[in-house]
């Protein structure tokens, strides 16, 4: 799950993590307000979204006056960052930048254990240096049970600092941070750019943070700040449904059961050079309006071409299976090709139900999934 960058600064501000006053606002008007509030004359209009990028992509713009701060707050909320429209924007204090630094606390599966990572050049090209000069990016395997003390503070702090007084203000930073981590259940809090001002302070100026969707059961102050994106509602949906669905950006919509068949149908599609529209697994069972719940979901993303529905019969029988879609698609209302592979219990009796009706059958995993490739073409 995450959460946009002043909520973040909240966790960090309630942590003792130095960030600068915000005000969150919706529209012009309510910008011109907290301009008067902050009463500075330097502030910077910043678009929250649920994406990084937000800079390169106008969503970050210092104002140097009031005029400047109403002008950029209306441009920055009609933009779309990376699919999300921005629909809030925080004004705040504006930094004098000296230098931007990279931090972050993150989990890290080779090491099975939370690494911190620091870089000295921070900032919104942060993607370029990992990829061009990753030895510039400092890592650090965190112990569980040793966690962050004192003196390992220190020994990082040292890595990024010189100056005994910037080595301080990083190494209660680096502690805090870590703390924050380790008892919200986070997969990822990172500072970037953590500034050093030109008055010689350590500042986050963006905060981010991803919490580890398996804990939020144990973090209900975390899962108060869920905001669902519109991709998130109709999983959510989808799963009170009984479904484990997934939506992607291809245009054949697959119906399995199980969700290992369904990551091999996945694969399957894409192997023949096709795109999955989703991933939905919808479990055992041949109910009809599990059927129709599912057709509904599908249909509603208007890329869908086609669907291919992949069911193997264990315990479900396949003209059981059968006898469902053809109850089921009696009751929709599309003409949209339906592919359809039975194998497995019955699986002869299962197909010979479907032919001759408007579903497409298929024998082989190979064949359906080749069938539905082309007619999404
Ligand atoms: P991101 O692009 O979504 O990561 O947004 P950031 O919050 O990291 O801001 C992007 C960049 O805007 C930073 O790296 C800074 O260079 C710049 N920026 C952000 N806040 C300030 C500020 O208060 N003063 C100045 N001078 N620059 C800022
Ligand atoms: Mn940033």
């Amino acid at each position: 799950m995450k959460i946009h960058e002043y909520q973040a600064k909240d966790l960090f501000s309630s942590y003792g993590i130095p960030v600068k006053r915000y005000i969150l606002c919706h529209d012009t008007g309510e910008a011109g307000i907290a301009y008067d509030a902050l009463s500075m004359e330097y502030v910077v209009v910043k678009a929250q979204v649920l994406t990084g990028g937000r800079g390169k992509a106008g969503g970050v713009k210092l104002a140097k006056s009031r005029e400047d701060a109403l002008l950029h707050a209306g441009n920055i909320l009609k933009l779309t960052i990376k699919d999300y429209p921005v629909n809030k924007i925080i004004v705040t204090e504006a930094v004098d930048i000296g230098s931007e630094y990279y931090m972050s606390f993150i989990i890290d599966r080779n090491t099975k254990s939370v690494v911190l990572m620091m870089c000295a050049e921070g900032g919104v090209d942060i993607e370029d240096v990992a990829a061009k000069s990753p030895e510039k990016i400092h890592k650090f395997p965190i112990d569980p049970l040793v966690g962050v003390p004192d003196y390992l503070a220190r020994k990082f702090a040292f890595v990024m600092f010189k100056d005994i007084s910037q080595v301080n203000q990083m190494a209660i930073i680096l502690q805090k941070l870590y703390k924050l981590f380790i008892e919200t259940d986070a997969s990822l809090a990172e500072i970037n750019p953590l500034v050093l001002t030109n008055q010689g302070e350590l500042v986050a100026v963006d905060a981010k943070m991803t919490f580890d969707d398996n804990a939020l059961y144990r973090q209900p102050q975390v899962l108060k700040l869920f905001e669902p994106t519109e991709d998130e509602k109709v999983e959510t949906a989808a799963k009170e449904k009984g479904f484990s669905f997934v939506h992607l950006d291809g245009e054949i919509g697959c119906m399995v059961n199980g969700a290992g068949l369904a990551m091999a149908t996945m694969d399957m599609i894409k192997l023949y050079g096709g795109t999955p529209a989703n991933f939905l697994d919808i479990g055992g069972s041949s109910n009809p309006n599990k059927v129709i719940d599912a057709m509904t979901l599908l249909l509603k993303d208007p890329k869908v071409k086609v669907v291919l529905i992949n069911i193997f019969g264990g315990i479900t029988r396949c003209d059981d299976v059968a006898s469902g879609l053809l109850a089921a698609f009696e009751q929709l209302e599309t003409d949209i090709p339906v592919i359809v592979r039975l194998t497995g219990t019955n699986e002869k009796e299962g197909r010979e139900m479907l032919r001759g009706t408007r579903f497409k059958v298929a024998e082989t995993m190979g064949d359906a999934t080749r069938m539905a490739v082309e007619a999404s073409k």
